[in-house]
């Protein structure tokens, strides 16, 4: 092993699947063929589909991830792509340029149904419940949608008044992600976040009154945080029986003010007990600990995640956004340019795409690892075979060392972490590293 378990594994937000893996492990994303952002639509697609060594049996489901980059404030351990609004965003420009953006990409995903839909940022809830309506509906008319397609907005506290909740549920939003991270005052003034303990409980109850779903995002081993601390947090959040619920350990990432200027955190030993502290209390509140850090009641999942887990696609626009695309002889990342004006600009003009690459094929057991050991439940071996167009053989080496180093169980249809595995979760995705 290469540490104790690292309470720091589980560290991305909730729902930023493309964003925390381009983070955690870029050398998963930096590799592969770079290619001009020129190029041309057409070329790109023949490119795409031109035959290869990969054999995928069937496309995965789809999903559609949409970037709204802007803040009110940049938080100081903030390393997402995500910009301080000065003076209010151009929401009309953008919308404009999501579409245009969309429009570009709709022959790298022709014919597919969408199976939910994520509006992560950056602070989506800056824009209005109009702007989000409309952002719905240009998506409804270019893309078939599933029925009951979850459709998920993140919302800060502090960045809206009141109703407009119930804005975005009438605007066809199905489920609010709510960016509380703490209930302690002083615990959100030593985060650099923009709201207090107050407004974090009022939107809070102003999703639970507009929506049947919505999630608490909420971190732990904060500035100075002693364990009564989080238990008070934890039970701030727990007795709004919320139906999903978040709950993951600060990290310094590079690039950051944290980084730069560190705050004094609670050693490994405490962010354990916080940890333990987590798994037993959501437990008891009858919350299932599905993924490594997501818990949620029956029914109530994060359907977006649970595709990103299962190394299903997802589509990307907007500034910075990532996307994961099959096709049937390779799988294919794209990013977005990053700086909102130079995104808007390049996708008005219908090439939005930075940068473009193959997932290199011995790559490809890894990737799908990484997503996969997040579950409880873990994955179906016919699943990895259909999802990377690889033989099981690929993955057996890994595989049987996990066995030896008791981090996964596994019977003839499926593998799953252990609890030592899920709590070595770093350990265990490195033994898939080409
Ligand atoms: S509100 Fe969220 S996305 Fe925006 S700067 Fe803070 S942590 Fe980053």
């Amino acid at each position: 092993m290469a540490a104790p378990r690292s309470p720091s594994a589980p560290a991305p937000r909730e729902e930023r699947g493309p964003l925390g893996a381009a983070r955690r492990w870029p050398e998963v994303v930096s590799s592969g063929t770079e290619v001009a952002a020129t190029e041309p639509v057409a070329e790109r697609l023949a490119r795409y589909i031109r035959s290869g060594t990969l054999s995928l049996a069937a496309l995965p489901p789809l999903s559609l991830y949409v970037h709204l980059p802007w803040c009110l404030k940049k938080c100081p351990y903030c390393d997402f792509n995500s910009h301080e609004a000065r003076g209010e965003p151009d929401q009309s420009r953008y919308l404009d340029a999501l579409n245009a953006d969309l429009e570009a990409a709709l022959p790298f995903i022709w014919g597919r149904r969408v199976h939910t839909i994520f509006i992560g940022g950056g602070t989506p809830s800056l824009f209005t419940p109009a702007s989000i309506e409309r952002l719905i509906g240009d998506i409804r008319a270019r893309l078939p949608l599933e029925p009951m397609c979850e459709i998920t907005l993140e919302a800060n506290p502090g960045t809206f008044e009141r109703e407009r909740f119930h804005g975005y549920r009438a605007a066809g939003v199905t489920r609010l992600s709510i960016g509380v991270q703490s209930f302690d005052d002083a615990k959100l003034a030593a985060l650099g976040r923009v709201h207090d303990a107050a407004q974090a409980r009022a939107a809070v109850e102003e999703a639970r009154a507009a929506f049947e779903t919505f999630n608490i995002d909420l971190m732990y081993a904060l500035p100075g945080q002693t364990m009564p601390e989080f238990e008070a947090d934890l039970a701030a959040a727990l007795a709004f029986a919320p139906p999903h619920l978040s709950v993951y350990h600060l990290t310094l990432e590079p690039n950051t003010v944290f980084a730069k200027f560190p705050p004094a955190l609670p050693d490994d030993d405490t962010a354990f007990e916080m940890l333990d502290l987590i798994t037993a209390r959501t437990a008891a509140a009858g919350m299932e600990r599905y993924e490594v850090s997501a818990f949620a009641r029956a029914g109530h999942r994060c359907e977006h995640n649970w595709n990103y887990w299962q190394f299903g696609d997802y589509l990307g626009i907007g500034a910075g956004a990532h996307s994961k695309i099959s096709f049937p002889h390779r799988v294919v990342r794209q990013t977005r340019f990053r700086e909102p004006a130079q995104y808007m600009a390049r996708a008005l003009a219908g090439a939005a795409i930075a940068s473009d690459e193959e997932v290199p094929r011995d790559q490809l057991p890894f990737e799908f690892m990484l997503n996969a050991t997040r579950l409880r439940e873990g994955f179906e071996l016919a699943r990895f075979t259909e999802r990377t167009g690889l033989s099981l053989a690929a993955l057996t080496p890994g595989l049987d060392a996990a066995e030896r180093q008791g981090l996964i169980a596994r019977d003839f249809t499926r593998v799953w972490p252990t609890e030592r595995g899920f709590d070595f979760l770093s350990d265990l995705q490195a033994l898939f590293l080409p």
